[in-house]
Formats: structure tokens, C-alpha cells, sequence
């Protein structure tokens, strides 16, 4: 029998999803079926309980609907309570399981493949949105010396700095060089850059944007200008998958040789 997963998102077209999780089934040797799927806005819990009564096993959520996909979880495990947002859920035993795997998929991306150990590192996050929510306690699990978060609209990034019990800085006041800056806002989507000092940026800075394009993001561009090795999202995107494929299956696939399918497909 064929296990059933999928991605539910609106729009969810443009997903690497169900390329991604085709390639890990077909190393790992899984039978599973990997779809997608648009649910209306205002639909996300009617469709999930019509693919759960189909008989699906599990999904992954994408945006606009992970803050409520962490609602209708019946059980929860602590890194989706701290992100307060679900990207995989399981369906089990008459329950629905969520979890949230952005977080380990940046700390697997970063220690794994990028090969930057984590311990002692001062760290910038650019961004309070739900990307940013989403990693913060996994990279104070990672054992960071310093957490500072910065954002466009200070009282967000003030509010995630308390929840986290970790500092928040006014874009402006980030003067200082950080061993590792995160570009969490999605300024990039738009080709834009947040308003930062580049001072931030040293020769052993590593410049890490979340985002992911064909080319080098402006963010990553004026990182590499001012002396920064620079990174992007694409393979956070890929690692965040290999948690979910292994919540679902107990089996970790590789990720290098589906990053490197993916990054030629940009
Ligand atoms: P949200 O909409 O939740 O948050 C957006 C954040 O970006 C806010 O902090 C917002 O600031 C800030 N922002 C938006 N535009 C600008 C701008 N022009 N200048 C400065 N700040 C700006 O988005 P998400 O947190 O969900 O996503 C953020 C990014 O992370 C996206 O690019 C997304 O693609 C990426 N991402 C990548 C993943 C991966 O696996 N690689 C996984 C998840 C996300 P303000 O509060 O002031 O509005």
C-alpha cells in the first residue's frame, strides 16, 4: 500500500516540495505518493479533515496556513509551541501531530553542509516574522554565545527578544560585526534590502538570507562586498524536508544530491 503525503499551501504552485520529497523516497526506496495541494483561504481545516478521512498520513504546511495548522494540532512538539507555527503534521491513531522543522532544518544547513559550528558564535537575526520565530530557540540550542534580533518594525523584534529572553536592537544600533547574520525578513523576495549598517558584515562573518534565487541576493551581495562568505536558504529549504521525510518515514535521506538537483533547477 501506498502512503499518502502532500504539501497544502495557497498559491502552491511554485513548490519544490514535491520534487524534493520524490527524490528522497525515490533513494530511501519509500512508496509514497508526494502531492500538492491548494485549500481556499478560508478553508484549511475542512480540507485537512477531507485528506485525513482520505486516508493521507501526513502533510507539510505552507504559507498562510501554518499558524493554523498549529491550532488544530492535537499534540505538539516543543519546537512548534516556540516557532508557534506547524509545518508537518502527522496523521495518526485518530490524532493530528504537529511539528515544526524550519528551525533544525537552518541548524542542519548551517553545521552539516555549510560546516559552521554554531557553539560560541555571536549571532544577528534580520527579521520577526515566523521564519525568524521559527529558529531562534533551536540556535539557542545550538549553543550560541550571543542572540540579537533586529527588525524594520522594532516592537516586533522587542516582543520575539523577550518571549526568547534574548536582546533586540533598532536596526540602526546594530554597529557591531556578528560571527553570523541571518536575513529572516523577506525583503528579498522583492529584490530589496533591509536597512542595515554593513558594519555588521567582517571577514569571518558568515551572511546567511533564508531566501533562495538563481542569483546571489542583494542582501548576500552587499554581505560578499564587505568581506562576508555569504549562503543562501536553498538548502535550509532542502534540510527542513529531510526532517519531515524522517518524522514520517525514520529514515534521514541525503541531502547533498537533492540540493544539487535543486540548485540546477533554480
Ligand atoms: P513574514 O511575512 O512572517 O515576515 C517578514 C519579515 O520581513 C518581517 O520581519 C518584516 O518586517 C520583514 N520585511 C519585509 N520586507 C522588508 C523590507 N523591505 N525591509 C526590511 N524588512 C522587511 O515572512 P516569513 O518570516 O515567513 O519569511 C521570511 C523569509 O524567509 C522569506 O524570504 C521566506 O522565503 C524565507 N523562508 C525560507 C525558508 C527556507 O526553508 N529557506 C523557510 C521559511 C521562510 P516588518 O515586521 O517590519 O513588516
Amino acid at each position: 500500500m501506498t502512503d499518502r503525503y502532500g504539501v497544502l499551501g495557497h498559491p502552491i504552485a511554485h513548490s519544490k516540495s514535491p520534487l524534493i520529497h520524490s527524490l528522497f523516497a525515490a533513494q530511501t526506496g519509500q512508496n509514497i505518493t508526494y502531492g500538492q495541494l491548494q485549500l481556499p483561504i478560508n478553508g484549511f481545516v475542512s480540507g485537512l479533515k477531507q485528506l485525513i478521512a482520505e486516508g493521507w498520513q501526513g502533510a507539510n504546511v505552507s504559507l498562510p496556513f501554518k499558524t493554523e495548522a498549529f491550532g488544530v494540532a492535537n499534540v505538539l512538539t516543543a519546537r512548534a509551541q516556540a516557532a508557534q507555527a506547524v509545518n508537518t503534521l502527522t496523521f495518526m491513531n485518530g490524532l493530528i501531530y504537529g511539528d515544526n522543522t524550519d528551525g533544525a532544518g537552518l541548524i542542519a544547513d548551517l553545521t552539516g553542509s555549510l560546516l559552521y559550528p554554531l557553539q560560541k558564535k555571536r549571532v544577528l537575526i534580520i527579521g520577526a516574522g515566523g521564519a525568524a520565530r521559527g529558529v531562534i530557540q533551536p540556535l539557542i540550542d545550538a549553543g550560541v554565545a550571543q542572540l540579537i534580533i533586529t527588525n524594520r518594525t522594532y516592537e516586533k523584534s522587542a516582543a520575539l527578544a523577550k518571549f526568547f529572553q534574548v536582546d533586540a536592537l533598532a536596526l540602526h544600533e546594530c554597529v557591531n560585526s556578528f560571527d553570523l547574520v541571518i536575513n529572516a525578513t523577506s525583503a528579498s523576495v522583492s529584490g530589496l534590502l533591509p536597512d542595515i549598517p554593513v558594519s555588521v558584515f567582517g571577514p569571518y562573518t558568515l551572511a546567511y538570507d533564508m531566501f533562495y534565487a538563481k542569483e546571489p541576493t542583494a542582501f548576500m551581495r552587499l554581505a560578499a562586498a564587505n568581506g562576508a562568505r555569504t549562503a543562501d536558504g536553498l538548502g535550509m529549504l532542502v534540510a527542513q524536508a529531510a526532517e519531515a521525510f524522517f518524522i514520517w518515514r525514520g529514515i534521514y535521506p541525503a541531502t547533498a544530491p537533492v540540493l544539487s538537483v535543486l540548485r540546477q533547477k533554480l
